[in-house]
This record gives structure tokens, sequence and C-alpha cells, in this order.
């Protein structure tokens, strides 16, 4: 086992998921998140079958089982000519193959459970207001280094802190994230303002040129999460940036009118432009690791980037139970680089060949994904519902 307390940068799912990780195996960590305080954006997040495996695993399954809405398909939908091209049920079947469910939820609810559960906790020590800018270490500690000029020592640190991490700085010393050019626009709205026959129980895909539209229930059915995004070449990052409905409509004049009415019902938009990485084989430096978007920014075209941190969270946590460090944090490298690489590589061919295709190259998504039985689509997905870490 670790010897000694866990210092985690960055109080994120990944983070926090961490840290419970590691009080469930009996170890102590100190998560030192640089806001002011712990929370998460007002938006949803999609959750795989692999989600809920590591709920469990990290003790918290029936909590997040609780506030999880159940929806009962993938929806794919023509932009276009609004159209349904096709849907994977969730049902009780998709339970039954992947032993757990796909759910929507909201994410500070999601964030929320992590946090209460990290509170009550008393190996778990939170410290809001504390930047980390880098680290030391030497031959038996290492040392988070923040803004304030102290340091946090500890057995091992691990760089939770996103995909601008100063830990990954130091230790990769690589290249700024790639800009994806896509701009994607976030709004939740109550329920009564969702058409009352778009108000499906899917997690609804829209996916036209160069564009694509999702949405979702949110909050007990209180809500409609909405994202729409557009690949417009956007040269810089944006994270949560407020914008005028009129820069959203842009993007959409060339959509079918029924989708056009999902962008008109949007309320309060706000823009990310998305940036991801390349795979690298290197997430640790001695007693310094990275997790979650730190160690495989991805795009979000598979709906899985916190779904892949929280299986971080369960592997560092039995890999540090199990192993002294550094050893801990190799094994934990080795068994989770090439996974999380197969999530980055595919998300951005999602985008290509899935959400934003047109003409011929749409036509054949089409018939290649109405081919598919429901069994195909089940054994297509084995590899990222079905494992088990
Ligand atoms: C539009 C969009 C939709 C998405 N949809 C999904 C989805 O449906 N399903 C899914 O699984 N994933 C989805 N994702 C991906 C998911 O949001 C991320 O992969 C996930 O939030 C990563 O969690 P994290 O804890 O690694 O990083 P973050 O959530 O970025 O958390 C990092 C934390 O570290 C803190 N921090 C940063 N720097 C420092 C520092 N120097 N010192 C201390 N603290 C620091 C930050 O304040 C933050 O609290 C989506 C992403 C986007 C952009």
């Amino acid at each position: 086992m670790v010897d000694g307390r866990v210092v985690i940068a960055g109080g994120g799912i990944g983070g926090l998921a961490l840290a419970m990780g590691l009080a469930q195996r009996g170890v102590a960590s100190i998560v030192l998140e640089k806001a002011a305080h712990l929370g998460e954006i007002g938006a949803g997040i999609q959750l795989g079958p692999n989600a809920f495996h590591a709920f469990d695993r990290l003790g918290v399954g029936a909590a997040a089982r609780d506030l999880a809405i159940y929806v009962e398909d993938l929806r794919l939908m023509d932009a276009m000519t609004a159209d349904e091209i096709c849907r994977i049920p969730l049902g009780e079947g998709f339970r039954a193959h992947f032993g757990n469910p796909y759910a929507v939820v909201h994410r500070g609810e999601l964030h929320g459970i992590f946090l209460r559960a990290c509170e009550a906790h008393d190996l778990v020590d939170l410290r809001t207001g504390a930047a980390v800018t880098g680290y030391e270490q030497g031959a038996k500690t290492c040392a988070a280094l923040l803004d304030s000029g102290e340091r946090v020592e500890g057995a091992a640190l691990i760089g939770a802190d996103g995909l601008w991490s100063r830990v990954r700085a130091q230790m990769l010393g690589d290249v700024p994230p790639r800009v994806s050019g896509h701009s994607s626009y976030r709004s939740v709205i109550p329920v009564e303002a969702m058409p009352k026959d778009l108000r499906w129980n899917a997690a609804c895909l829209w996916a036209g040129p160069k564009c694509h539209l999702v949405h979702y229930p949110l909050s007990d059915w209180t809500a409609f999460n909405l994202v729409v995004t557009y690949h417009n070449d956007a040269p810089a990052p944006v994270a949560g940036q407020p914008v005028a409905h009129e820069e959203v409509r842009k993007g959409f004049t060339h959509i079918h009118p029924r989708a056009q009415e999902i962008i008109e019902i949007g309320r309060d938009w706000k823009l990310w432009v998305l940036c991801d990485r390349n795979p690298v084989r290197r997430w640790c430096e001695g007693r310094v690791a990275l997790l979650g978007d730190a160690a495989h920014p991805m795009m979000q075209y598979m709906a899985q980037g916190a779904c892949m941190a929280l299986e971080d969270a369960v592997v560092l946590s039995d890999c540090l139970a199990e192993n002294p460090v550094p050893e801990a944090l190799q094994a934990y490298e080795s068994k989770r680089y090439q996974r999380t690489a197969r999530v980055q590589l595919q998300s951005r061919a999602m985008g290509d060949h899935v959400y934003h295709p047109e003409g011929a190259h749409a036509d054949l998504r089409d018939s290649l994904m109405q081919a598919k039985s429901t069994a195909d689509w089940y054994a297509a997905l084995g590899w990222l519902y079905g494992a088990r870490v």
C-alpha cells in the first residue's frame, strides 16, 4: 500500500472520485482545488454502464442510481430532414446485457454526490482556494507547490487538474491542447419550454453537415439539457463564455425547421470551443501521475470523458491500495493508457463520421447504421460498456 497520504490536485469529478476510491480502500488523501468553491457547471452528462460499475467500486452506486434518469434509447435524427436514422434501445435488454444502465444526470448533482461522500469521510481532506503550480519530489515523498508559496506533502501527487493541467505541463512539457474548431453552446431549459412532441425520454442526437444538436431530460424531468455544436473552425479555446442567441443561430440556418426549433428554445447560452489531445504513453513520473482530462482529454462525441475519469479513479485506487509508490503509478498507467487512447481517437472519428458528415458521406453513415441490429450494436459496444475495471 502507498506509504502516506495522497495529494490530489483538482476537485472535479475525477479528483473527488479518486479521493472516495482511496478512502474506500483505507488510504487518506487531501484534495487541492483552485476554485473558491467545489462545484460543477450547470449542465447534463451522459453515463454509460461502465460509469455505474465505477460508481459501485467508488462507494456511491446507490446515490448515483437514485438521481439518474434512465433514458429509453440513444436516438439519431437527421437534422436536414427531421427523419429518424436509427435508435439503440437502452431498456431491460441493454441492462441485462451490460449488467448496468445507461443514464443522464445533472453534473452539479453528480459532483454533489462525491462531495458529500468526501465531506463525510475522515480520510478525505478538502481544501479550496489552493491552486497547484507544480511539484517537487524526492526518494520518499513529493509535494504539490501552491501559488501561495505553500508546499503540501504526501507520498504521491495525482494531477486531476483538467485540460490545462499544471501537473501535466511540468511532467510532460508537451504542446498545448489541440483546438478542434468545434464550438459547443450549452443551455438548460425548464421542461415546459421543450415542445411537447420533443420531450423524448432519449439521449437524442440530430446530426447535420458540420453541426449537431443533443438533448435529453435532466433533474427528475424538471429540465432539458441542450448542447448544440457548430464546426466553424474557431481558432482559440473558450470555456463557458456567455453568448448572444443570435450567435448560436448562425451555425444552424441550413438545418430543418424542426431542428431549428431546438435552437430557438435555448436560453442563456454558454460557449465552449472544444479541445482534446493526442494519446500519450506516459502519465507518471516517480511519485506523480495524471488522471481524467489531465491525462487524456477527449472530444465529447462518445460521452465518455467523465466515465473514463471514474474508471481511472477505480484503477488508481486499487493500484495504490495494493502496491508501493512508484510501482503503483506505473501499474495504473499501463492498465489505462491504451483503453483511454482508444476512446480519445474514436471520439474524434465519431465527430467526423457520425455527427457532422454531409452528402454521400451522410448517406453511407445512414446505411451502415441502419443495417445494424440491436445485437450488432451491443456487440460493437461491448469493449466500452461491458468492461469491468
Ligand atoms: C460539451 C461537453 C459535453 C460532455 N459530455 C460528457 C458526457 O456526456 N459524458 C462524459 O462522461 N463526459 C462528458 N464530457 C467530458 C467531461 O466533462 C470531462 O471529461 C470531465 O469533466 C473531466 O473531469 P476531470 O475531473 O478530469 O477534469 P475537470 O472537470 O476539468 O476538473 C478539474 C478540476 O481541477 C481544478 N483545477 C484546475 N487547475 C487547477 C490547479 N492548478 N490547481 C488546483 N485545481 C485546479 C478545476 O477547477 C476543476 O475543479 C463532456 C465535455 C464537454 C466539453
